[in-house]
């Protein structure tokens, strides 16, 4: 006989994959319960601790997620770690399917000489502490005249024009107060954001690369030899033609634009990395070695050549954290799975599935692709799981201390009531503040 208890899914991870997939299961079973989970007191993953603080028009998605939660079709639970306040295996015995949406929060180490000085930052590290992340609020950068930002991607773009802008620049955004001060006060001339490959190979997007030549008091910077003969024709793809076609357009705008501003934002192709260089336990330079394209790809050439930097931020990608219980697979930095299935009852979505990459709507197309997949799945299942309820007892079991959608608000609030000078929010950046706040 079928049990008539409510099928019961817990979603691990609240960023926007996570709740694109709870959003769609929702909206098709509505007698099913819903748990999402999150190590942090808040909500929202990467849109709050990703995405850039001047994009707060991104950051809008989140209305639409909060609405989930409001209404009940989903439940926020906060400040559970899976792997530490619960296991693996207790989530798969307490719900019917299990959704990891945990994202890919660590660095892709460079791998080179000199990796381990003082001034050395991974793009998650430096992404966490400019949006307050609390594992990453303290990290107190070294910030030098010269900064050299590792990559050819929307996340090396978003750091070089975080540390472009002036502060005025900056109104209306939620960067962080501590990093707003911060980068005031350096005294930085010269950023380098540096692709080991061209201008055609680079995964810019337009718009984002566009923004580097509209800033107040820096100005990019490109040897024109470096666009010499590059075109998009052989380009087959006529959606990612158009995309090449218009980053060399703005790439070409930069040439001609004015240089007078006083920092410079350089781009530099064609240089793979070599070694970082450094005295007393600090950088002091980069070392890079010109490369030649052969089929797209960068060929050594033996020519180096040195910057000098005090700063250096990769910005190269990301991997997934190992979590107890949960099959990694440690060459991609993914949690191992074919097609978002990772063992029967058991799924993944968005970076953590499939690596990172994409913007936050092709996480959408991806995270209901695998919703289905868990819908046909819930499909089989005879009911009977403990569900919310067995969290509820499991964690009250434990003295947790977490923190639901009410408490959420109550950050919400408090962080709003904090900010000043037309800011949005000044966050909160550590956990213990935010379990004060959210238990007043
Ligand atoms: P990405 O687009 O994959 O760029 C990573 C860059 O790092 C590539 O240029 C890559 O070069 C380079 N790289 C990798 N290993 C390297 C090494 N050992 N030495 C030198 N360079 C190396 O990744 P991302 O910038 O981290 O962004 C992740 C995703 O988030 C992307 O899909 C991005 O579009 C998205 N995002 C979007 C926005 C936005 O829409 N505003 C903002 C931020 C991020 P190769 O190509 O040669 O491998």
């Amino acid at each position: 006989m079928t049990d008539t208890t409510p099928l019961a899914v817990c979603v691990v991870g609240s960023g926007p994959s996570g709740l694109y997939a709870a959003d769609h299961i929702a909206r098709k079973r509505p007698d099913c319960r819903i748990d999402v989970i999150d190590r942090l007191p808040t909500p929202f993953g990467l849109v709050r601790a990703g995405v850039a603080p001047d994009h707060q028009g991104t950051k809008n998605i989140v209305r639409q997620f909060e609405r989930g939660f409001a209404k009940g079709s989903q439940r926020f639970i906060g400040n559970i770690s899976v792997g530490a306040t619960v296991s693996a295996a207790e989530l798969a015995d307490l719900y019917d399917a299990v959704i990891y949406a945990t994202g890919a929060p660590l660095d892709r180490a460079l791998g080179i000489a000199g990796q381990d000085l003082a001034g050395v930052y991974g793009s998650a590290a430096f992404v966490g502490w400019y949006n307050g992340h609390p594992d990453h609020a303290g990290l107190a950068p070294r910030l030098g005249r010269g900064i050299a930002v590792i990559g050819n991607g929307n996340v090396a773009l978003d750091v070089a024009r975080i540390l472009a802008k002036t502060r005025a620049e900056m109104t209306g955004a939620d960067l962080c107060a501590h990093a707003q001060d911060a980068i005031e006060a350096a005294p930085i001339t010269d950023i380098y954001i540096i692709g080991r490959r061209g201008p055609l190979e680079a995964s810019f997007t337009p718009p984002e690369l566009g923004e580097l030549g509209h800033l107040q008091r820096a100005c990019p910077v490109i040897d024109p030899a470096a666009l010499a003969g590059v075109s998009a024709d052989s380009i087959a793809d006529p959606k990612e033609q158009k995309v090449k076609e218009k980053n060399l357009e703005i790439l070409t705008g930069f040439i001609t634009a004015g240089h007078d501003r006083p920092v410079r934002v350089h781009l530099l192709f064609c240089a793979a990395p070599q070694e970082i260089l450094g005295a007393d336990g600090a950088v002091t330079g980069l070392r890079l070695e010109r490369t030649r394209l052969v089929n797209g790809q960068a060929e050594p050439t033996g020519e180096t050549f040195d910057l000098a930097v005090e700063t250096i931020i990769s910005a190269i990608g990301y991997r997934s954290a190992a979590i107890d219980g949960v099959p990694l697979d440690s060459r991609k930095g993914i949690i191992a799975n074919t097609d978002g299935t990772v063992a029967p009852g058991i799924f993944t979505v968005g970076w953590a599935k499939r690596g990172p990459s994409g913007v936050i709507p092709s996480n959408r197309s991806d995270s209901i692709a695998v919703a289905d997949q868990v819908l046909a799945w819930l499909d089989t299942c005879a009911g009977g799981k403990p569900g919310p309820d067995g969290l509820d007892a499991l964690l009250a079991s434990r003295a947790a201390t977490c923190v639901d959608f009410s408490g959420w608000q109550k950050i919400n609030a408090a962080e709003q009531a904090r900010a000043s000078d037309g800011k949005p929010r000044e966050k909160l950046t550590s956990v213990a503040e935010m379990l004060t706040v959210a238990a007043g």
